[in-house]
């Protein structure tokens, strides 16, 4: 038997969650079983944990955690040996496949990445989907031209998981960023990451007056949409791109397409759940390589299977600073 953070819903159709403990023959069908180390906390999850599932979790009971670190036990699937170090991000686990809240998972070998060297599972998953999909979003503005000369990049939501980790990578590569946060307590902090400007979350909170203002920023990393990606497309310098990654500050993006006509502006979608397996090493080993270790230390709190209830609440409030380590042991 083992310890698993347990979401079941009653007759009333209102959801509880709880450490229990459950069997192996409890765990889904799938291909490998993973003892796992350390889980963490995505904005996803504290949808996943929330009273109605957020609209992603589909049965219950469930065992929440889009992500998780550990050691194989059993495989049955050649790529895979008891002993190897694994780590999971994405692919709807957590969400419609049991995941990472848990002291074992079992999933399909497929969805698994070999640990990148260099990387311990606990910094794996202080990284997690929020950091590797930092990542994934500077790739992609490096795919798409960014280079240091062009100007200052914007991270927005960026005392949040991704906004630190994207603020801290593209700080080591030298690139000036400039922080856009709501909690201006977090200024030394995102100072320590590498931000040089900090800009207040109202600045950018309202509605697009105009189609374009002053040209500022050579690139974005976005986790927030809303009115406030409106308004930075608007900012955006000639030919220079958005990594839309997030929806902090809602889905809608009420905006023209006069950014994108007249300054050549783009906008990049970032998925980290369907990544494909190619990229997704290519992230985790840029991340070893450009994100330093001491700034992700920086970013982490601690926490337990137990502490996962109320940490959902606070990333869906905006609550949480960086990036939250659970010991799932
Ligand atoms: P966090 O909660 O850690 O970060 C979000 C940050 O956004 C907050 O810390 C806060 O930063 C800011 N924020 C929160 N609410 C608002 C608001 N109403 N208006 C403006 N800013 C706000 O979440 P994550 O970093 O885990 O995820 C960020 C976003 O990215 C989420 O929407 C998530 O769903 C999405 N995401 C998408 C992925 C993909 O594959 N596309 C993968 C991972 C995440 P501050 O206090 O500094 O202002």
């Amino acid at each position: 038997m083992f310890n698993a953070l347990i979401v079941d819903k009653d007759e009333d159709g209102k959801t509880h969650a709880g450490v229990k403990q459950i069997g192996l023959d409890d765990l889904p069908q799938a291909d490998v079983t993973v003892a796992v180390e350390y889980s963490t906390v995505n904005y996803k999850d504290g949808l996943c944990l929330s009273p109605n599932g957020g609209g992603l979790v589909r049965h219950y009971p469930h065992v929440p955690g889009i992500d998780f670190a550990g050691t194989v036990e059993t495989s049955d699937d050649d790529r895979y040996k008891p002993g190897d170090k694994v780590v999971l991000t994405g692919w709807r686990v957590g969400e419609a496949h049991w995941g990472g809240y848990s002291q074992k998972a079992r999933v399909k070998a497929d969805w698994l990445v070999p640990l990148p060297e260099g990387l311990s599972p606990k910094q794996a998953m202080a990284v997690g989907t929020a950091g590797l999909t930092a990542m994934l979003s500077v790739m992609a503005l490096e795919d798409h031209g960014l280079r240091d000369k062009h100007g200052p990049v914007l991270v927005t939501g960026a005392a949040g998981g991704v906004g630190s980790v994207a603020t801290a990578i593209l700080a080591h590569l030298g690139y000036e960023v400039a922080g856009v946060t709501g909690r201006p307590e977090t200024e030394d902090y995102l100072r320590g990451l590498g931000a040089s400007q900090i800009v207040a979350r109202a600045e950018l909170a309202e509605a697009i007056k105009r189609p374009m203002e002053s040209e500022t920023w050579a690139g974005c990393v976005d986790a927030v949409g809303g009115e406030m990606l409106a308004r930075v497309l608007g900012q955006m310098k000639y030919g220079c791109s958005v990594a839309a990654v997030g929806l902090a500050g809602g889905a809608a993006l009420p905006t023209t397409v006069i950014p994108f006509l007249l300054r050549g502006v783009n906008l990049l979608g970032i998925d980290s759940v369907m990544q494909p397996y190619e990229n997704r090493l290519r992230a985790w080993n840029r991340v070893v390589t450009d994100l330093p270790m001491d700034k992700l230390e920086a970013m982490v709190q601690p926490a337990t299977l137990a502490d996962l209830p109320k940490l959902g609440a606070d990333i869906l409030k905006g609550q949480v600073k960086g990036r939250v380590v659970v010991d799932v042991n």
